[in-house]
């Protein structure tokens, strides 16, 4: 597979260090508000990855962390009167929820930075012991020059980086050796969550969870770090310069960047409007089509959000769907027997395409051009397969599409809508167990009803239900 390396900025074929086994981390949100549905774009592409790698049958070790110590989160806490755990703690919930609802798989580990302060405590008292980092009243700086390396991720020349810095001077700057350390501990302030360390009370920079937490979780080199484009200066820059001079060794083989996605061809922002959670767009959308939507553009371009393109993925996940339901029924129909010689043809058609489709997947992940083959696959579905085919070149076509799309996270088989007269025949059932006053059965249908959106009201003329 081949994999643009943001390092290199070229497209390198990806060889990981252990045979067969792949370690990914992934930045993951700061949690203190509901993801937006900026957020939810590196998820669903490197959770592609991830599947499509286990598909080649690696093993993947999946690490993404929650940032549950940071200003917002604790700014949002002064403001409900509440603790800062109980900010992160509701939010990497919500945050849950949604990764389900887009059919991101669980991580191997969800590391939260508030659990991993030792680790943190530890990699700051080796670069301090190397040289790389200083402390001046509680604070500890990353000494920024020491690592001669730095700026090699995102092409920065270290003496621009200087010109910069200059012009803006923050206030505290003035105890730094140079403008352009960052801070790896900073002192505590009142009313925030502090832990005790060698430096006084305090808590941890942001940049250095990432260093610690893949360390411990992957270990000192990791085959693959992702994160959005707006991630590469300073936040990895700066991870790299930690790991870099606390281990000895090189960070990450391979980066991939995300692009950004734009609303309306405008950045999303709160002031504009234009600002939408993941759960705002569940009211509108179910949310795998807002999966299929990311994944028609490659990961690296830029997306632009619009109702338009949208309502055209959601009929495209239709067009999928529609075909999967003709062929279901054409299974039910269809005669157990050979394969005729036509069909035989067919079927290696069908086999052609699912070498296209890997073929993209493994041109850095171009899960357009895969989504192009589904539905060329969909197309040859719909003018080929009829009930008088084998039921078996049935069976091959549906699993082929099933699978080719399950890789990319989306559910190809319609679900199929509970019909009135299983809704009557349960709710009849439900009336005897509750005259056999067996109430537990009763509620277990009237809660299987509910999950399917089915609602039951009851009424002196008998039960009465209504579709939500
Ligand atoms: P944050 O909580 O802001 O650190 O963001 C979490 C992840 O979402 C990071 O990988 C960001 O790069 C990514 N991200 C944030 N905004 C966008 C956006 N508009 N488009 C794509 N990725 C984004
Ligand atoms: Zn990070």
């Amino acid at each position: 597979m081949k994999i643009f390396n943001t390092m290199t900025r070229t497209k390198e074929e990806f060889v990981p260090i252990r045979e067969k086994q792949v370690g990914i981390y992934v930045c993951g949100p700061t949690v203190y508000d509901y993801i937006h549905i900026g957020n939810a774009r590196p998820m669903i592409v490197f959770d592609t990855l991830r599947r499509y790698l286990l598909y080649k049958g690696y093993d993947v070790n999946y690490v993404s962390n929650f940032t549950d110590v940071d200003d917002k989160i604790i700014r949002r806490a002064i403001e409900e009167g509440v603790s800062s755990s109980e900010i992160s703690e509701r939010y990497i919930r919500e945050v849950k929820k949604d990764m389900e609802d887009l059919n991101v798989m669980e991580a191997t580990t969800h590391p939260k930075a508030t659990e991993e302060i030792p680790d943190m405590i530890a990699m700051i008292e080796t670069l301090i012991e190397k040289g790389h980092a200083y402390e001046v009243n509680g604070t500890v700086y990353f000494r920024t020059r020491s690592f001669h390396e730095y700026g090699k991720l995102s092409g920065k020349r270290i003496d621009d980086l200087e010109a910069g810095h200059r012009q803006i001077k923050v206030a505290g700057e003035e105890e730094k050796e140079d403008s352009l350390d960052f801070v790896l501990w900073k002192p505590k302030k009142e009313g925030e969550p502090s832990w005790p360390s060698p430096w006084g009370e305090g808590r941890p920079g942001w940049h250095l969870e990432c260093s610690v937490m893949s360390k411990k979780y992957i270990g000192d080199i990791i085959d693959i770090h992702a994160g959005g484009e707006d991630l590469i200066f300073p936040h990895h820059e700066n991870e790299i310069a930690q790991s870099e001079a606390a281990n000895e060794v090189e960070f990450a083989r391979y980066w991939m960047h995300n692009g950004f996605l734009k609303i309306d061809g405008e950045k999303m922002s709160k002031s504009l409007g234009n600002f939408f959670t993941i759960r705002d767009i569940g009211e509108r959308y179910p949310l795998q089509v807002i999966r299929f939507f990311m994944l028609s553009a490659h990961y690296r371009s830029p997306l632009n959000f619009s109702d338009t393109l949208v309502e055209s993925a959601k009929a495209s996940l239709e067009r999928i769907r529609n075909a999967m339901t003709r062929l279901e029924d054409a299974l039910h129909e269809a005669e157990d027997r050979d394969a005729a010689q036509e069909e035989e043809a067919l079927l290696s058609s069908v086999r052609t395409y699912v070498t296209k489709y890997e073929a993209a997947m493994e041109d850095d992940l171009n899960t357009a051009d895969a989504i192009s083959v589904i539905f060329e696959l969909v197309k040859l579905a719909n003018s080929s397969i009829t009930p008088a085919n084998a039921r078996n070149v049935i069976r091959e076509v549906y699993d082929t599409i099933d699978r080719l799309c399950d890789i990319l996270g989306l559910q190809a088989k319609a679900e199929k809508e509970i019909l009135d007269s299983e809704i009557e025949a349960l709710i009849e059932e439900r009336q005897t167990a509750r005259k056999a006053k067996d109430f537990a059965r009763a509620d277990e249908i009237r809660n299987q009803l509910a999950e399917q959106g089915i609602i039951l009201e009851d009424t002196r003329e008998g039960v009465k239900w209504k579709r939500k």
